[in-house]
């Protein structure tokens, strides 16, 4: 194998083609959007996924601009606490998340794969169909049709592409989503924690410091919402809506209160799954195959984890092709299913309408939490801690 197509150059993308161009592949990348696109809010970027920035020769960059984030606090309007995890209790080697703007990884991403001349991008394409035909993949695309040995589906959590190819594919949209904006982490907030508050199962809101800018902190701002209510949302309900914002977490209200519609996104969440993501030539990562709701906090760190085990599993030998893959797959698939299995319990239970779903939370959930057996638990979940098998050795290293 010699050439490979990167059909999507989001998170996973732009990591695959830095580890596979160094692996000595040449890789081109499709992307629809017509320029680079550095925007989005925030993640919180876990452990393992700073290690694979740390194997990109990226992490120092990213560093610079992101916040270190000591751990997540969940609480109700009143002040009960529903979730209280410090990364520094967790056993082991001392970690931390990273508060960091999409923008930030996003470029540093795609500065260190132009730097390499094994890979080339291509801008406003939109991949069309990938064919797979004995040994050669055909990318088509704005009217042309290149033939690859290998293509890496990293088309995001909307991304169609993969029913084709994955006809187990499950894509169920979550009937929850988010606003999302950046804005000033007001100065009675804490700048090295992911800050919650929730009212019920249905309004919930969270403030993830994300950027030091001088003495002052920007942060993410998320507002759970329906996704049918994101939809309806006309500007002139705008101010409505952000004077309800700013009731709900009065400490928000002076950065908030400049901020117009335009300064929100929509973001719709999908539960996506294939069973097994890879056929023939095939093969598909990140939020096409495994998107979750944000909750947990693991998007880009999964997308990172699949891209540096499937570039450590794929070998030039083309006649192992497929069981490469069955061993890439092996390495990823049981820490994504806890996550996605998670995600889809805890969900209804900050995004609902159901009230039995926050009696649930408040009064068991979080109580039980807190035993010391519950709490190393979650702890390790949010750490992306959990079921790594291969990687966690590959990681250390
Ligand atoms: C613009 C944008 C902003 C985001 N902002 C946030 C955020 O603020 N917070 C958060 O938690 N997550 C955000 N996400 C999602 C986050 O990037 C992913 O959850 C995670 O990083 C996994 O990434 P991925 O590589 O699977 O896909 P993504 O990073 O989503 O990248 C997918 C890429 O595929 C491209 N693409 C899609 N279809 C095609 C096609 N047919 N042909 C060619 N290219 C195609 C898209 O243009 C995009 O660049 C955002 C994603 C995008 C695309």
């Amino acid at each position: 194998m010699e050439s490979l197509a990167i059909v999507g150059g989001g998170i996973g993308g732009l990591a695959s083609a830095i580890l596979l161009s160094k692996k000595g592949y040449k890789v081109t990348i499709y992307d629809k959007a017509k320029s680079p696109q550095p925007v989005g809010a925030g993640f919180l970027l876990q452990p393992p996924g700073q290690a694979v920035l740390h194997k990109l020769g990226i992490l120092d960059k990213v560093l610079e601009q992101a916040v270190p984030i000591v751990g997540l606090q969940s609480k109700t309007l009143s002040g009960r606490s529903l979730l209280d995890l410090q990364y520094s209790r967790l056993k082991g080697s001392p970690r931390n998340g990273l508060g960091v703007q999409r923008s930030t990884i996003y470029q540093a991403l795609l500065d260190e794969a132009l730097s390499s001349s094994l890979v080339n991008m291509n801008w406003d394409s939109n991949v069309e169909e990938c064919i797979t035909k004995g040994d050669v993949v055909s990318v088509v695309c704005n009217e042309t049709k290149v033939d690859y040995d290998l293509c890496v589906l990293s088309s995001g959590s909307n991304s169609t592409m993969a029913n084709k190819y994955f006809k187990d594919r499950i894509h169920r949209p979550y009937g929850w989503g988010c606003l999302w904006t950046t804005f000033e982490l007001p100065g009675t907030l804490a700048p090295n924690i992911l800050h919650q508050r929730c009212e019920s199962s249905k309004k919930m809101m969270g403030i993830l410091p994300v950027r030091k800018s001088g003495e002052k902190y920007e942060a993410a701002l998320y507002w759970s919402m329906k996704s049918a209510d994101i939809e309806k949302l006309k500007r002139s309900d705008f101010p409505a809506l952000k004077n309800e914002i700013m009731q709900f977490w009065p400490d928000a209200k002076n950065s908030l209160e400049h901020l117009g519609f335009d300064d929100f996104i929509a973001a719709s969440y999908n539960d996506n799954w294939i069973p097994k993501p890879f056929k023939g030539r095939i093969v598909a990562i990140g939020d096409i195959s495994h998107a979750t709701s944000p909750q947990l906090g693991q998007g880009c760190t999964m997308a990172l984890l699949d891209a540096w085990s499937l570039a450590k599993h794929l070998s030039k030998e083309d006649d192992s092709l497929e069981s490469s893959l069955e061993e890439w797959w092996n390495t990823r698939k049981y820490q994504l299913s806890y996550v996605r299995q998670l995600s889809k319990f805890l969900t209804p239970l900050f995004q609902s309408e159901s009230k039995l779903c926050e009696v649930f939370r408040d009064w068991l959930m979080a109580p039980v939490g807190r035993l010391p057996v519950f709490d190393n638990v979650q702890l390790k979940t949010l750490a992306s801690d959990v079921l790594l098998r291969g990687a966690s050795i590959e990681l250390e290293e």
